[in-house]
């Protein structure tokens, strides 16, 4: 079988082992359309040995702020970041989930002090239980999961 090629990257970011299926949810959190004039390689359902499937996304020229990469830890809890430096692999983490998560998730609790119009208080989930990926609200109190947070993404 022929195997799939895509070009290396000289200076940039590979984000690797993503479940299939959400590399375009990687690309919003990293507000790429397209348009910015990034190269970018998505290779979606690609065969894994770990995961079956899995997304592959390739950004030349890009590299990830730390808020970023604890949006795709959300979302993509599997995936690899390998940063590329004159075509090498310069650094290679897993992700693990943030311990706290302070204005990047909205509280699920409409009543929830962090949810109120005109209140100068950002939202924050703090990590209580990370072997289930279980958040509480420090405001509320409110538990809330990793698998609901993809909806609960401010931005
Ligand atoms: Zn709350």
């Amino acid at each position: 079988m022929e195997e799939l090629r895509v070009r290396r990257i000289r200076e940039g970011t590979v984000i690797d082992h993503i479940p299939p299926g959400k590399a375009l949810k990687v690309l919003s959190i990293l507000g790429i359309s397209g348009s910015e004039g990034t190269v970018v390689a998505v290779l979606m359902n690609v065969e894994s040995r770990k995961l079956g499937k899995k997304d592959i996304v390739k950004l030349e020229g890009r590299f990830l702020t730390r808020d970023e990469v604890d949006e795709i830890a959300l979302v993509a809890p599997t995936a690899t970041i390998n940063i590329i430096r004159d075509y090498e692999v310069a650094e290679k983490f897993s992700l693990t989930l943030p311990k706290v998560l302070e204005g990047i998730v909205r509280c699920p609790n409409p009543r929830c002090v962090s949810n109120v119009p005109g209140e100068p208080v950002v939202s924050r989930l703090e990590l209580v239980d990370p072997e289930r990926g279980l958040y509480r609200c420090h405001y509320c109190g409110r538990l809330v999961e990793v698998s609901e947070m993809e909806e609960l993404l401010l931005q």
